[in-house]
């Protein structure tokens, strides 16, 4: 154990307990002082943080300017995000402040890639009404009709760590897998990737992956134009982040049956919805109401990360981000200093 890691207190947010038990675990290796709040970070719970160096963040805590600019005055000098995504912190602020933030770039991109197959082929095989109708001893197979993956095209719209894996799960599966990415990876190439511009992937793909990173360009990229775009009873797949998809356009299309099949891990305003049991509330957002009331819609709460293999990785590329750049050295492969 590191000598001085005791003196480094972590201050948790949106912590589940799971959060608890892998990170807990995970540093009986470095010997931090962990502090757990249930709480989302945002400017309502930023005053919880006293005296603490590392705040710790997940995909729906807000660390906008405001938030940041109170973390600066309780002496937080890192702001840890045990998370790839990076579009709820405010980069520029967290720089004038002089507060380092770091993420997990890559912990299992194979536990995202595999979750999206999961959609595909619950959509797909309707295993879902399946497991239902069986043990209601109704043994029809009127309306689970499939298809076979099998010479389909897939539109795989990002290719970094997990659009990666998930062309190789897909090539495996025997499909013909067309990409679009700002740049072209020749390794999947090599393998029979096939990149192609935007609008050709769009018009062709059977099945449309998003694992794209959200930014200034790629926020509703599926919208109502791109969506006119796209082969009539497409399979739209999205387990990157909720606002890649403009939700409303997306109720039209499908109930035009111009999208024949959406499944979806993220969701715009997932924010107020998903990691909470709202099983005895009155749900106020429309939207997702809407999308789940279609027979042909599937939605996870943002779970495709979720797998012992990822949580282990996470915990224990956090923590040994906090003491690379606790101790100011040289950051390893795995973590990603974003400022
Ligand atoms: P990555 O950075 O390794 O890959 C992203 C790829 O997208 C890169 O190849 C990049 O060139 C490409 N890209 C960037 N802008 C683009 C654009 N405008 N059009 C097309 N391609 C573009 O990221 P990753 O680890 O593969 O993760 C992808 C996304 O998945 C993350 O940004 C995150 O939002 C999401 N994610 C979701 C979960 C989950 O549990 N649902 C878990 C991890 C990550």
């Amino acid at each position: 154990m590191n000598t001085t890691t005791d003196s480094i207190k972590i201050s948790f947010f949106s912590a589940k307990p799971y959060d608890r038990e892998f990170f807990s675990e995970a540093n009986t290796n470095f010997g931090f002082q962990l502090e757990f709040f249930e709480t989302h970070l945002g400017p309502h719970s930023v005053n919880i943080v006293q005296n603490k160096q590392v705040v710790c963040v997940f995909v729906n805590d807000k660390v906008t300017a405001d938030v940041v600019k109170i973390l600066a005055t309780k002496g937080v000098k890192i702001i840890a995000l045990r998370c790839a995504g990076f579009n709820n912190v405010d980069l520029a602020a967290c720089k004038e402040e002089g507060i380092k933030v770091c993420r997990v770039p890559a912990y299992s991109p194979e536990a995202v890639a595999e979750h999206a197959l999961a959609l595909i082929m619950t959509l797909n095989r309707k295993t879902n009404k399946a497991y239902n109708r069986v043990r209601e001893q109704n043994f029809s197979l009127n309306g689970l009709l499939g298809f076979n993956l099998h010479n389909k095209t897939i539109g795989i719209i990002g290719t970094g760590n997990i659009g990666h894996a998930f062309c190789k799960i897909m090539l495996g599966l025997g499909c013909k897998v067309m990409a679009f990415d700002l740049i072209a990876n020749k390794d999947l190439e090599a393998i029979g990737v096939t990149y192609h511009p935007l609008v050709e992937l769009l018009q062709n793909a059977d099945v449309i992956s998003l694992h794209c990173p959200l930014n200034e360009q790629t926020k509703h990229l599926i919208n109502a134009t791109t969506i006119a775009m796209m082969k009539k009873g497409v399979m739209i797949i999205n387990t990157s982040r909720g606002a890649l998809i403009d939700t409303h356009a997306v109720i039209v299309g499908l109930k035009k049956a111009q999208i024949g099949y959406l499944g979806i891990d993220v969701y715009e305003q997932e924010d107020k919805l998903f990691f909470k049991d709202l099983s005895s509330d009155i749900i106020q957002d429309d939207e997702i109401q809407r999308l789940m009331s279609f027979p042909n819609v599937l939605v996870t709460a943002h779970q495709a990360f979720f797998t012992k293999e990822a949580l282990t990785e996470i915990a224990h590329i956090t923590l040994n981000n906090i003491l690379e750049l606790s101790e100011l050295k040289q950051l390893s492969i795995k973590a990603a200093l974003l400022v």
